[in-house]
């Protein structure tokens, strides 16, 4: 038996359902790379993630993945050598710094937990025993994708201010931006990277940086540069140098499609619509959880973020037979468990171009699963999700 036909639905925390309206944006052939109308798609694009990130400085755009654009990111402000601090919270930062470490800086990381986010009195504390002013810079994710932890980026700026530290504050936004409030310029971040293929709604392949002032004051003395990923190159005047080489248009046209969605709805609105649905999911994970076999990974409930949550079994159980179930038999595709829950859990994205329907569906897909699997939970998760939402969205 199986209910599964119709359009899958992917609840995997990236890439995301893409509109099809992005999907539409790019049928179509190329065009010259060096005429007007090219140059104006790219200058319109640069100005909205520079508003979407927050910031007065200027936003790149690379053909890359999110892995690329955090290359790009440590090439324009390192030196080989340089040490930066990892923020840990998840598998992201940690991962980020993995990178740093092969492109020659030297990594250290201050420990976290995969349960809990960053604390920024350890970061304070850290820093303030930096006398010497060895770190050069800290990376942090806003969102870990792995963990479903949210970062406190302004209290974390915060922090670097009250050590009194000039180390770069970076900050991975690739789960986070264009899905909740991040305000680069106001919170203190000197450089923010992003990729296309989650809150953005595109398809994966373009990887964003923004760099505020001390990044551009720190690029100048940069050792790390390289062509692709250099930010002075890609100031040339020549359009065919914004992108190091050949545009990626199709994936621009369909960026270009999505961030008009995201800006006709309103950036509040699209951060209103995030919370709404992440708590709806809270709600039913919370009644599921009654059941003592699966838990939150992220122990603290204010901590937990409005773009994945990510759920554990207590047991060390594998979820996998409950992935499929949802897979094979309903048309859902959860995101398996990632990091330190690798094999024993799941994850239900709530990032982008997602509605109730898609949300109020996959919680009652979950819930059908953990019922035909036996596995033990509180009863009516999804109508838990459902009866906060009525009254969250009032007629
Ligand atoms: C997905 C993700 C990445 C990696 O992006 P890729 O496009 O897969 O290289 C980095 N950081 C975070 C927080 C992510 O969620």
């Amino acid at each position: 038996m199986s209910v599964a036909a119709g359009r899958e639905f992917l609840a995997i925390p990236g890439p995301t359902v893409m509109p099809d309206a992005v999907l539409q944006a790019m049928q179509r052939p190329a065009i010259d790379i060096y005429a007007g109308p090219a140059v104006a798609l790219t200058d319109g694009l640069l100005r909205d993630l520079s508003t979407i990130f927050g910031t007065a400085g200027k936003t790149y755009i690379y053909a890359a993945n999110g892995h690329g654009a955090w290359e790009a990111a440590l090439t324009n402000v390192l030196s080989r050598g340089d040490k930066v601090l990892v923020l840990e919270s998840g598998r992201f930062a940690i991962g980020w710094g993995d990178a740093a470490k092969m492109l020659g800086a030297e990594v250290e990381v201050l420990p976290g937990d995969f349960r809990r986010a960053v604390r920024p009195e350890a970061v304070e504390a850290r820093l303030r025993k930096d006398a010497k002013g060895e770190i050069k810079a800290l990376l942090v994710a806003q969102i870990d994708t792995a963990s479903g932890v949210v970062n406190d980026i302004e209290a974390i700026g915060a922090a670097v201010r009250a050590a009194g530290h000039d180390a770069l504050l970076m900050v991975d936004t690739v789960a986070s931006l264009g899905c909740v409030p991040f305000a680069m310029d106001a919170w203190g971040v000197d450089v923010a990277m992003a990729g296309s293929q989650k809150g953005l709604m595109t398809p994966p392949g373009l990887g964003f940086t923004a760099a505020g002032p001390r990044a551009r004051a720190a690029h100048k003395k940069a050792g790390m540069r390289t062509p692709y990923w250099d930010w002075t190159f890609r100031d040339g005047e020549v359009h065919y140098h914004k992108y190091c080489g050949t545009p990626p248009e199709h994936l621009l046209f369909g960026l270009r499609a999505a961030l008009d969605m995201i800006l006709a709805e309103g950036l509040e609105n699209v951060f209103a619509r995030h919370r709404l649905l992440a708590e709806a999911t809270r709600r039913a994970v919370d009644v599921w959880s009654e059941g003592q076999a699966i838990a939150f990974n992220i122990s603290e409930p204010d901590e937990r973020c409005d773009t994945v949550t990510a759920v554990v079994t207590t047991g060390g159980e594998s979820a996998q037979p409950l992935v499929d179930y949802c897979a094979q038999k309903c048309g859902v595709v959860l995101g398996r468990a990632l990091g330190k829950s690798e094999g024993r859990g799941f994850r239900i994205a709530h990032m982008g171009h997602v509605n109730a329907p898609m949300i109020l569906g996959t919680l009652g897909v979950v819930e059908m699963g953990l019922a035909a699997l036996g596995i033990p939970h509180g009863k009516n998760g999804a109508a838990a999700a459902v009866e906060y939402l009525a009254k969250a969205v009032p007629a």
